[in-house]
């Protein structure tokens, strides 16, 4: 049953200054003049959770363009878009939310779009004095500035704007398959902007004080796009990468936007076209994370007290054997790139010199360092590492490229760099033996991700923080986890891994493979155990997914 505007005026207006609950009335759906309201869950008091609603309109009425409608991604940025808009439309609304995009365009359950509807998803906190209702506020918010900012946004978009960002998009996929026919593992465009404002903030520096990019000539190519001119720029090629350069050149921030690039970025971000390979994996050290049954033995092994490292366990690892893992662990999710930064890295697990291999001998050192197997990652496993590295001249000896940071500006210094490599020669030995395998997919029990009380399961916390079990599952160093939405998702994916039929014959990769097939046809809606709408989920990587598994403090691999 469907009501009328009119209905909902009223109804509002008889509950004033009733008891809260008796809001739960107003659930339902309501005909508006240009869309249909959708009052899918009514909050239980006034600081609980928001009340949830839809907005549908009919997509027939809307001018949207059938041609914007015609490519594969048209849902995904039409509704990151207007999202956007919605949001902006709504700043000056206490009441009402609609969960907005940052930089990255992300699969996004806040605006829906199908063949018939497009539909945006709000959340509203109904007004109260006290637990009293406020019938003629809830009546301003639901029937006055809702339908305004919601129809300003669906009717009144800048259309130049919305076709740019689609043909930005459509430009984006075509370097992405050009990365593809030509082995590349990073593209970035002349003329992109990529450090940002601070550290907390992923907007752009402003244009007077960036050094934009400029691709050494050497590694300049060229991608024919579908839109505009051909777009020049920097290729990093398969194999191992060497970022070099002075302390505050600008090094970290090249890798930070690679890291990011594995995600498509909006207009006017400055790093629309800086693309990564979309498996690629930011590892990074993190003492204290829990390790579940991972096979180490690439680069760590004879430990003390003869402690097993093919299926490492530990509930508190160093930086070393978490970073260690945390390699194995990205390859195992089927990531063909990975990025190092030594800033970030356990300097033992990187490197161990002459004087060090000399003083403690190998059957002393259980470290086989990072520099002795990127080589063997890339020609034997075809995993490809881009690394920064300041300190380490020794890494000049295993680079296929040495780019160089020199006051903000990039060069192609693999020529010198075998130079140098070859009047000094490093004395130090190489510490690999055998040769590399693919890591063994891993099988999870089921009961890893069930909750003791199933009615809670895992819950996000911020960015970074996912409750399951009471216990705080930390992602703070998931680095290329990068908005609210996508950990909300991870957590839903939990709960859905849990109320799975247990399937022992299948590895955890599998696991996140078939939900992630499920996703593709049911959508991200499909994730949530929300009656009515999911509004505020995005999209995750399925290397997110598995890293955030992957630390989960009731992990059990079985053998
Ligand atoms: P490194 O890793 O080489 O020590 P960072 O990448 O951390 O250096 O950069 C140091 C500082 O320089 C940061 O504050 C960063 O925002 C700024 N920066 C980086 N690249 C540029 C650029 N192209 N133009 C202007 N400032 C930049
Ligand atoms: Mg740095």
């Amino acid at each position: 049953m469907c009501y009328r505007l009119k209905n909902l005026q009223a109804q509002l207006k008889r509950m004033d200054q009733k008891g809260y609950k008796a809001y739960k009335d107003i659930t339902g759906s309501y005909s508006f003049p240009s869309f249909t309201l959708f009052v899918d869950h009514i909050q239980a008091d006034p600081y609980a959770p928001p009340s949830r609603l839809r907005v549908r309109y009919d997509l027939q009425k809307l001018p949207l363009q059938k041609e914007w409608l015609q490519h594969s991604f048209s849902a995904e940025v039409i509704g990151d878009f207007l999202a956007r808009g919605l949001k902006r439309a709504l700043t000056s609304s206490r009441a009402l939310t609609v969960d907005a995009p940052g930089q990255e365009i992300l699969a996004r359950t806040a605006v829906a779009i199908t063949d018939q509807f497009l539909e945006f998803r709000l959340s509203v906190s109904l007004p109260a004095a006290g637990r009293k209702i406020l019938g003629k506020q809830a009546s301003q918010v639901l029937t006055a500035d809702l339908p305004k900012a919601c129809d300003q946004t669906a009717f009144q978009f800048n259309q130049e704007d919305l076709v740019a960002q689609l043909e930005c998009t459509a430009n984006q996929f075509a370097i992405r398959k050009a990365m593809t026919e030509n082995g590349w593992v990073g593209f970035v465009a002349n003329s992109s902007i990529l450090p940002r404002v601070s550290g907390v903030s992923n907007k752009p520096l402003a244009t007077g004080k960036v050094v934009s990019f400029q691709a050494p000539k050497e590694r300049e190519r060229t991608v024919t796009v579908p839109y505009g001119e051909p777009i020049k720029g920097m290729a990093i090629e398969k194999g191992v990468t060497v970022i070099v350069g002075g302390g505050y050149h600008g090094k970290s921030t090249l890798l930070k936007a690679l890291e990011r690039g594995v995600y498509n970025h909006i207009l006017g971000d400055g790093r629309e076209y800086v693309l990564t390979d979309d498996s690629a994996v930011k590892v990074r050290a993190e003492d204290g994370r829990r390790i579940e049954k991972v096979d180490i033995s690439p680069f760590i092994s004879n430990l003390p007290f003869g402690k097993t490292t093919t299926a490492f366990q530990t509930e508190d690892a160093s930086g070393s054997t978490s970073q260690a893992a945390s390699i194995i662990e990205a390859i195992e999710a089927k990531a063909t790139t990975l990025l190092l930064d030594e800033d970030t890295s356990a300097t033992n697990f990187m490197i161990r010199d002459a004087r060090m291999q000399r003083l403690v001998h190998k059957d002393k050192e259980p470290i086989t360092p990072f520099i002795d197997q990127v080589r063997p990652l890339s020609t034997e496993l075809g995993v490809s590492t881009v690394l920064v590295v300041g300190g380490a001249g020794d890494y000049l000896d295993v680079a296929d490229t040495v780019l160089m940071l020199d006051e903000y500006s990039v060069f192609d210094v693999t020529a010198q760099a075998g130079v140098v490599a070859e009047e000094i020669q490093t004395t130090r030995t190489k510490e690999n033996k055998e040769t590399l395998k693919r890591p063994t997919e891993r099988k999870m029990g089921l009961t890893s991700v069930q909750s003791s009380d199933q009615r809670k399961g895992a819950a996000a916390k911020g960015l970074h923080t996912i409750m399951h079990n009471k216990q705080a599952l930390s992602l703070s160093f998931v680095e290329q986890l990068v908005d609210t939405s996508q950990t909300r998702a991870i957590a839903a994916c939990v709960n859905t891994l849990a109320s799975q039929e247990a399937s022992s014959s299948k590895s955890i990769a599998e696991l996140i493979d078939s939900l992630y097939e499920t996703i593709e046809q049911k959508g991200l809606d499909g994730l949530s155990s929300f009656r009515g709408h999911p509004g505020d989920l995005a999209k995750p990587r399925k290397q997110e997914l598995f890293a955030a598994l992957n630390r989960l403090r009731s992990l059990r691999v079985k053998n």
